[in-house]
């Protein structure tokens, strides 16, 4: 009855809420875009195939329903194998295949009791949006993060207007039932589970742009897809983070960093105004003398200041003339001065220091793929990091004159669309040719050798796309053939390929605010996260580093990698999770400008002054 490849598949989702998003223009799970509830879109139908898997929920009215709204469209399998490499469609197949012949058995259908809570929770949403079902339940009840187990809600309530945030917040004060607020995936950070009311906000996607006053106003349901792609529209860009993240939620939670920090700030700088529903339930905005001080900050664990329903971010300008460089290094030392100097002199928009586990992710359709593209950057070319920069011409050309050499956007698309010639023999055996004392990568990435990197690697979107499912080969050539897909700019915009990072195992990332001027510092604390890791068995590798505010701080991220569905794994990354926490706690009590993204969880909107020079 129940397939075992299928649940295996199942268990694995990583929560990212990739498949809720249309990031390959693919379109979305048709159900799940009129039901919205995530146990509608493939992450939660996951979730039910493994919960039936495993007995922890009965079939329901809602399974059946559930499995009989997937119309096999197939959308699911391309997005969910670009990100993870993983095949839902196998899942969504076999969730039909079990809930079918469970019925055709006369097997029993629990039909779920409707109470006076549940009631009083479709008066305030409707009633299509509140529900107790444990179908739908047990899709927001986990997510990978080691440090939480199943917990089951008691209903899931889907607002539509912050007016039915505020009833609800008061209704669940009333009863003295926990609540929690979910954007759109779960927090892969255990922050989103409860026992008591989840509430989703998946139905608050409204985006208003204000073209004359460069703002974007939002609902707390927009993602940052969603809205960079509506920013666009309207020619210009906003800085948000992963692109299945909700835009409010990213705001509240860490506040908005990411490579475009460098010229765009974090915390405050990316909040115009915004709007409240607090524990209490009273609305309150940001601009009111009244409210509370969201922009300070405290050094110690804090709840968020409540629900927010709705955000007015600044928009920014697009040049018109950006694109991306990337600019090798051999040493972690180089590759670091290099970013801070150009933040030093604001040159750039976007800048970050990348590992080679990072660029060979980025790059690459297939995790196999990536971990031989890694070598062969590293052990062919003697790249190790790689500093990138979005920047307008002038910019370039200030970088192409600091630089030794730098490879731009069109010998990336030949480095991504050749990528599977990169790894094979003949092209190493070019490289043991060259005598000279130079790195390879110094000689090879030179603009007059281009033709020759095109005659080698034949780059191509049949080539690149060779090297995945067979089924799917079609399918990624017509994709590779958008020139987006291979564009620095763009993809850093979107950002649809960083969630790639957790492909091969589930990535747990430890970020830091760190001085950018020394260096021994930040040396140490890499050294510790992979003195831990090594230490608890975990893999690990760099993640990236964003120089800010003039380079005198800058954004770390340092990742471990597990199998969230293996209890040792999971018990290795408690472990090194315990043994990180007090060494960074006491770096930060003895050195200024060192500071856990601990304490900026739930604090998000402060002002970025205000935890970078405490
Ligand atoms: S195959 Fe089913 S679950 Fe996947 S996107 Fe299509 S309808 Fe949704």
């Amino acid at each position: 009855m129940i397939s075992e490849e299928a649940s295996k598949i199942a268990s694995q989702c990583r929560h990212y809420a990739m498949c809720k998003i249309d990031f390959l223009g693919t379109g979305l799970c048709p159900s799940g875009m009129t039901k919205h509830y995530v146990s509608y879109y493939p992450q939660g139908r996951m979730d039910i195939y493994h919960a039936l898997a495993n007995n922890l929920v009965p079939v329901t009215e809602e399974v059946i329903s559930i499995a009989r709204t997937c119309t096999l469209c197939g959308i699911c399998d391309k997005q969910c194998h670009f990100v993870t490499g993983l095949r839902p469609m196998k899942v969504m197949r076999a969730l039909k295949d079990y809930v079918e012949s469970y019925l055709q058995q006369n097997r029993e259908v629990k039909r779920v009791e409707r109470n006076p809570i549940l009631g009083r929770l479709k008066e305030i949403v409707g009633e299509e949006w509140a529900t107790n079902d444990p179908a739908i339940l047990v899709t927001y009840a986990n997510d990978p993060f080691p440090l939480t187990d199943l917990q089951m809600p008691r209903y899931i309530v889907l607002p539509r207007i912050s007016e039915e945030i505020l009833r609800i917040v008061k209704f669940s004060g009333e009863l003295g039932i926990p609540y929690v607020v979910r954007g759109n995936g779960g927090s892969v950070y255990g922050a989103v589970f409860t026992d008591g009311i989840v509430i989703d906000t998946n139905r608050m996607k409204d985006i208003e742009i204000d073209r004359e006053n460069w703002t974007a106003t939002v609902g707390a349901g927009v993602t940052s897809f969603d809205l960079q792609q509506e920013a666009h529209r309207h020619g210009f860009r906003v800085n948000v983070a992963e692109p299945a993240a909700t835009v409010c939620g990213n705001l509240v939670c860490t506040g908005i960093f990411s490579t475009w920090s460098s010229a765009y700030g974090t915390g405050a700088d990316n909040l115009i105004n915004a709007e409240f529903v607090d524990r209490e339930g009273n609305i309150f905005h940001l601009n009111q003398k009244t409210a509370p001080n969201v922009y300070a900050f405290q050094k110690e664990v804090t709840p968020t200041p409540g629900i927010c329903t709705q955000a007015v971010i600044p928009l920014y300008p697009d040049t018109g003339d950006e694109e991306g460089v990337l600019v090798p290094f051999s040493t972690f030392d180089q590759a670091v001065s290099f970013a801070r100097n150009l933040s030093v002199r604001r040159i750039g928009m976007a800048i970050g220091v990348l590992g080679n586990h990072y660029v060979s992710t980025f790059m690459s359709p297939s995790a196999d793929l990536a971990q031989k593209a890694r070598k062969a950057l590293e052990e062919t070319l003697g790249i190790k990091y790689a500093v990138f920069v979005i920047g307008d011409r002038y910019a370039r050309e200030a970088i192409r004159r600091m630089a030794p050499v730098m490879i731009d956007e069109q010998a990336l698309r030949m480095l991504i669309l050749g990528l599977p010639r990169l790894i094979e023999k003949e092209w190493s055996d070019l490289v043991e040719n060259f005598e000279s004392t130079k790195y390879p990568y110094e000689i090879l990435c030179r603009e007059e050798l281009h033709p020759i990197l095109e005659a080698v690697l034949r780059p191509s979107p049949e080539t690149i796309a060779s090297l995945v499912d067979e089924d799917l080969r079609d399918f990624y050539v017509r994709l590779y053939s958008r020139p987006e897909m291979t564009s620095m700019v763009w993809l850093n915009s979107f950002r649809i390929v960083s969630s790639r990072m957790g492909r091969h195992k589930h990535v747990l990332a430890f970020l830091a605010y760190v001085p950018l001027d020394r260096m021994e510092l930040i040396k140490r604390i890499i050294s510790e996260w992979e003195r831990v890791a090594d230490s608890n068995g975990l893999e690990h590798h760099f993640g990236f580093l964003t120089p800010m505010d003039f380079g005198k701080r800058g954004v770390l991220e340092y990742d471990y990698y597990l199998d969230h569905t293996k209890e040792s794994d999971r018990n290795r990354a408690r472990k090194a999770m315990s043994e990180i926490e007090p060494f960074l706690d006491e770096l930060s009590r003895e050195t200024r400008g060192v500071m856990s993204m601990k304490y900026i969880f739930s604090q998000g909107c402060s002002r970025k002054e205000n935890y970078l020079y405490l």
